[in-house]
């Protein structure tokens, strides 16, 4: 229901509405010609789904590439912090050596003191020295910690970009076949749907041009779908239901300005697909926005 918001007005130029009301289409054989029609609709769906099929698959590849890129950054990040905790613990060791050292040789001269001005000086300086050792020991604590803490979210990091890594790598396997799979099959449906539209009167391609480009699921002819339109799925009155299944005239959703058409040209088209193609069948993932509600 929510394609009906996506699709704009059809009433500029050649709609399938003006089309509807002008009689300016022959209407002999007008079956054939919605019949047709609908062929090129179904050609064309399946080609959008080919392009849908490898139009989302660059963009997963992207995200997965700036996502190992995003965890590249945080590794050496990590790393270059974790160096400089080392470095902040190899350093305040060295440091605590130094004081202690220096240490034992104030202590050395406190005991060949010639006065008490000079003990409590050489203490004073002692004391120092004990509360600067303290201090580094406290920083060679800390640094330590941070070295595990990091090192272990490192792991942890190193971990989840080697899954990503591989996940790139299988999307661009993926990519790689669906390209190779689908160039054969795309080429053929080009091919299939420029032969359906030489068939067509150019103002009914027209119309169907403007109404498909205007549609979210680039559906411009839809056949009924339990009493409502297959489109954007408004109800449709019983008599007008029995116009499209006679396939006399052109009729036009009034809510979305898309073809109606019998639905029977579906059964059809499933029944005896000899000549279509199966649409591709490739990767079997996210729902692509291609309509499958008619099928
Ligand atoms: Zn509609």
């Amino acid at each position: 229901m929510a394609t009906k918001k996506n699709i704009k007005p059809v009433d500029t130029g050649e709609t399938f509405t003006s089309l509807q009301i002008s009689k300016s289409i022959d209407q002999d054989s007008m079956e054939t010609k919605l019949r047709s029609l609908y062929k090129l609709q179904k050609t064309d769906s399946k080609i959008d789904g080919i392009y849908m099929l490898r139009g989302e698959l660059p963009l997963e590849v992207q995200d997965l590439e700036d996502e190992i890129m995003g965890l590249k950054t945080k590794i050496a990040t990590l790393q270059k912090e974790i160096k400089e905790a080392e470095e902040t613990v190899a350093k305040n060791k060295l440091d605590i050596q130094s004081f202690k050292a220096t240490i034992k040789k104030y202590e050395a001269q406190r005991n060949n003191v010639k006065n008490n001005r000079e003990f409590d000086s050489l203490s004073k300086e002692i004391e120092f020295q004990e509360l600067a050792s303290l201090r580094a020991d406290k920083r060679v604590t800390a640094a330590s910690k941070v070295v595990v803490e990091k090192k272990e979210t490192l792991e942890l990091v190193q971990a989840q970009l080697k899954g990503r890594e591989g996940d790139l790598e299988n999307k661009r396997k993926e990519l790689d076949n669906i390209a190779k799979e689908t160039e054969k099959e795309e080429a053929e449906l080009v091919k299939q749907s420029e032969e359906i539209q030489a068939e067509i009167d150019p103002r009914i391609l027209a119309a169907y041009e403007k109404v498909r480009s205007n549609a979210r699921n680039k559906m411009a002819v839809v056949t009924v779908v339990r009493g409502a339109c297959g489109g954007c799925f408004s109800k449709i009155p019983p008599q007008r239901q029995i116009d499209i299944e006679e396939s006399k005239k052109i009729i036009v959703c009034e809510y979305c300005g898309r073809i109606l058409v019998s639905s029977k040209f579906d059964e059809e088209e499933n029944g005896a697909a000899a000549v279509v193609e199966e649409a591709p069948k490739a990767a079997p993932k996210k729902k692509t926005t291609r309509t499958k509600k008619t099928e």
